[in-house]
């Protein structure tokens, strides 16, 4: 048929041409192929490296974000790691997918042209049986084979067309496709690296300033680690002597215990460390070496102990007769002791010529070691020495740094507070955050807030945790404060503060530490009354108390006569000068409470106010100074400090210038309960000057007689009787009391005559024949009962307020165990129970049968008013209660005052229930 035709057919002839010539592009395809696996893969791993940088941002912003994201840097870095993932997103999307594809179209390329193989290699074996008939073959058969080589042909020639196109398309593909990559991977590169330049550009004055800041952190870091170990190097330690240098002078003595106290000043401890025997040697770079053993000076041998610096000394002192000795070091002497007087000669000779020698050096050593102790910082307690920040002047108002305090609780522990003595300034800044601390409590009931503006001494629990730092803080507000050394305490360096509303005992580390802290709290409250006295002026007409100053007596000080008085002592009843005041407040609080006139008018109750009125000047001298005492002992307005507090405490601490000198029996009982069943406040300050005891019990059999006070001539008996105060106040009448003894009280009669003492004899009269009598009926209603019991159960408001002012304990029992609170809440009182209240009475303390001040209520009616006050005041503790830890006087915890309160609330609510 076609068998010829067909066995010359072109194609066919071709075949291995066309084999060669698609082999060749097929192996260009495989080459490409290879920097194309090549290429996906680094894109890829650049995929994979940028999602790196964008987790490590993640990271770096997490990392910023817990410890202080400054100025948004983790924004910065969210934000770079979205540029991150977007690109990521980017380059698997318009890159690598096509570039997947085409690793595809490669493939079936080569499956193509594998098929292409075959079938040519068939359609060549068809050629071979083709051409291998002979023509002697049957048609048939040459027939049968061409067929076979035309179908084989066919196929081929379609093969070849399929795998021709797809190696076009892979070719071309293989050409476009890895261009199209690497430009896109481009253009997302620079867009991404473009959004980044642009996000970083705005916040490179960021970074700069993150950079300097941590340049910064790590310089300080280094200047406080090589200021750490330079201070560590200056410290003193024993050390070894360089045996090179010859001594300056060598030799024993005995050696005495380094002490505390100023030079001149003897003290205990001398007494009780002995002396020991020591070899000391004194180097000429000017240490004091000593050793037990002379050997161990001569081998040079590290001494035991550090070596004392003699540029450190400031003196060397004669004590105790010939031998002895002492070197003066800033608030520290050692004594020495030389075994004759030709080795003291040598030794102080040879010291005190190396001090001449040597001033400059020693000034500059002496100025060092003051500053190391400043700047030690928070050091260890035991080491003691400059701890706290106390570098202010001693003139300044201001000061800050730890001190220790002990805990007002039972276990009395001592712990680190951190203190602040601030003036005005300091305080408008600290006031700005809120604080509870600066509405002052008083045994857990809220005080009205003090005016601001006035220096303060703040008290902060370094220790507290910090949502309980607010709470745990005392502030004492300086005008109201007195400070005093702690000389009872048995650790050194102890000072107190006092105030009306708590104290504090802190302690220092060292004594010069603790001078600074008392001088600058003491300039705090005299910079306080100076700026008080200037400002009264300027409110003059604002002065709330212009009452005050019409009682008799009151227009001159009580104590020194200066005209026109603005303070005044309020348990004590009197107005008085400024001088005056800040001695009164030496005094202590338990002998004087002082109170501006014109300043803190707010905290002047109205019973207070009828108080000071009740009371006045010239009453509370007929009983304070009703016995003159001697022109020279007397103060007037322009007397020195020194003096005025020996008179101030002769006269109130003493109470040298009673009617009765010395001590006699107090008055009896009975005249203090009645005086307070009468609500007579000059009778109970006579009473009380002449010794009556607030906690004697009164008597359950009336006294119509009133012996209060005795007329003069009974003195002369009493007389007798006090001869050792006429040593120590016995001063006040003069020295005729003490030589001419018993007429002395003919003495004093004589001084009677004096204008005062007539004033005195007129207000014994007075006092006599107005006297309060403790009749039966107050008798049988008190017996066993204490004044406060019969003022509070009286309702006797100013006589209550004067007791309270003058006792420390609010809740004394009677016979059967009821308190002052009990008794006024029992007869109704209820301005009473509100006076106690505040005072801190106990509202749960229970009486001998168990009952309480609210339970007392039961079945009683009209007490509703009082009712609502108690459980007033309850919440009001209870709130105060949680905040309460820091205070100064013992307060139950909140969950035991809940408890209470939920007691005390069912027996109301049963109160009312059966009412
Ligand atoms: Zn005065």
């Amino acid at each position: 048929m076609l068998s010829e035709e067909a066995a010359g057919h072109a194609p066919l002839g071709d075949t291995p041409r066309v084999r060669a010539g698609m082999l060749a592009q097929h192996n260009a395809m495989a080459a490409a192929a290879a920097p194309l696996a090549e290429l996906s893969a680094s894109i890829s791993s650049l995929a994979s490296g940028t999602a790196a940088l964008a987790s490590a941002g993640v990271a770096g912003r997490e990392a910023l974000l817990t410890a202080e994201d400054s100025a948004g840097v983790g924004e910065v870095y969210a934000q770079l790691a979205e540029f991150g993932e977007a690109l990521q997103a980017q380059l698997s999307a318009v890159v690598l997918a096509p570039l997947t594809e085409l690793q595809q179209t490669c493939l079936a390329a080569v499956r193509r042209s594998k098929a292409f193989d075959e079938e040519s290699e068939a359609l060549e074996a068809a050629h071979r049986a083709y051409l291998s008939h002979s023509r002697e073959a049957s048609l048939e058969t040459r027939a049968v084979a061409a067929q076979e080589l035309d179908d084989r042909l066919a196929t081929a020639s379609l093969s070849l067309l399929d795998t021709r196109e797809a190696l076009r398309e892979a070719c071309g593909g293989l050409r476009a496709a890895p261009q199209r990559a690497v430009g896109e991977l481009l253009v997302a590169q620079l867009s991404y690296h473009q959004s980044c330049a642009r996000l970083l550009a705005d916040r490179i004055e960021l970074a700069k300033a993150l950079l300097s800041s941590a340049d910064q952190t790590s310089q300080c870091l280094a200047a406080e680690s090589a200021a750490a170990s330079a201070l560590r190097g200056a410290m003193p330690r024993p050390m070894s002597r360089d045996t090179a240098t010859a001594p300056l002078v060598e030799g024993w003595l005995q050696k005495g215990s380094f002490n505390l106290s100023t030079p001149g000043e003897r003290s205990s401890l001398h007494r009780l460390r002995p002396w020991s025997r020591r070899y000391f040697v004194l180097d000429p770079s000017g240490k004091l070496y000593f050793y037990k053993e002379r050997e161990a000076a001569d081998g040079g041998r590290a001494s035991m102990q550090v070596p004392l610096d003699l540029r450190l000394v400031s003196a060397v002192t004669a004590v105790n007769g010939p031998l002895e000795f002492e070197l003066c070091l800033g608030s520290r002497t050692l004594r020495l002791k030389a075994f004759d007087l030709a080795d003291r000669l040598k030794w102080t000779e040879a010291l005190s010529s190396y001090l001449a020698s040597h001033g400059e050096e020693r000034e500059a050593a002496q100025r060092a070691y003051r500053h190391r102790l400043l700047a030690r910082g928070t050091g260890v307690r035991d080491f003691g020495g400059g701890e706290g920040d106390a570098g202010e002047s001693s003139n300044g108002t201001s000061l800050c740094g730890y001190l220790f305090r002990q805990d007002s609780d039972l276990r009395g522990r001592w712990r680190r507070w951190w203190c602040e003595a601030s003036d005005e300034h300091d305080f408008a800044a600290a006031a700005a955050r809120p604080s509870l601390g600066h509405a002052p409590q008083q045994r857990g009931v809220l005080l009205p807030q003090q005016g601001s503006g006035a220096p303060v001494l703040s008290i902060d629990d370094a220790a507290a945790p910090l949502p309980f730092r607010e709470a745990a803080r005392t502030v004492f507000p300086l005008a109201t404060v007195t400070v005093r050394e702690a000389r009872s305490q048995p650790l050194p360096f102890c000072f107190e503060v006092i105030s009306p509303a708590g104290s504090a005992l802190l302690q220092a580390s060292a004594q010069h530490e603790m001078a600074e802290w008392m001088q600058v709290i003491q300039n705090g409250t005299a910079a306080c009354l100076g700026s008080l006295g200037v400002r009264a002026s300027a409110r003059e007409e604002e002065a709330a108390l212009p009452v005050v100053r019409e009682v008799a007596g009151n227009g001159a000080c009580a104590d020194c006569g200066a005209p026109a008085p603005t303070w005044a002592s309020i348990n004590l009843g009197v107005t008085i000068c400024l001088a005056c005041a800040g001695v009164h407040r030496r005094l202590g609080t338990h002998l004087s409470k002082v109170r501006s006139l014109e300043l803190d008018t707010r905290q002047w109750s109205a019973t207070q106010l009828a108080l000071m009125v009740a009371l006045g000047n010239q009453r509370v001298n007929r009983c304070y100074y009703a016995r003159p005492p001697p022109c020279d002992e007397a103060i007037d307005a322009t007397s020195a400090p020194a003096a005025r507090e020996a008179f101030l405490r002769a006269k109130y601490e003493r109470r040298a210038f009673t009617a009765r000198r010395g001590q006699p029996p107090p008055p009896p009982p009975h005249v203090l309960a009645a005086a307070a069943a009468a609500d007579d406040a000059a009778a109970i300050i006579e009473a009380m000057a002449l010794g009556a005891s607030l906690d004697s019990p009164a008597p359950a059999d009336a006294s119509p007689a009133p012996p209060l006070p005795p007329p003069p001539p009974d003195a002369g008996a009493a007389t007798t009787g006090d001869r050792e105060d006429g040593a120590e106040g016995g001063s006040g009448s003069g020295a005729d009391g003490g030589v001419e003894g018993g007429t002395a009280a003919d003495g004093a009669a004589a001084e009677g005559a004096a204008a005062e003492g007539a004033a005195a004899e007129g207000a014994a009269a007075e006092g006599a024949a107005a006297a309060p009598v403790w009749s039966e009926t107050l008798a049988r209603e008190h017996a066993g009962r204490t004044p406060l019991h019969v003022a509070a159960a009286e309702g006797a408001m100013r006589a209550l307020e004067l007791m309270l002012l003058n006792t420390i304990g609010v809740d004394p029992e009677d016979g059967v165990g009821k308190t002052p609170l009990r008794v006024a809440v029992d007869r109704n009182r209820a301005e009473a129970v509100s006076a106690l209240l505040t005072r801190g009475a106990n509202i749960s303390h229970a009486d001998v049968s168990g009952m309480t001040p609210m339970g007392s209520r039961l079945g009683q009616h009209g007490h509703e008013e009082l009712a609502q006050t108690m459980l007033e005041y309850k919440r009001v503790t209870l709130l105060a209660g949680q905040s309460a830890c820091a205070l100064s006087h013992p307060v139950q915890t909140a969950a035991d005052l809940a408890n209470r309160l939920a007691q005390d609330e069912k027996l109301l609510a049963q109160v009312i229930v059966d009412e």
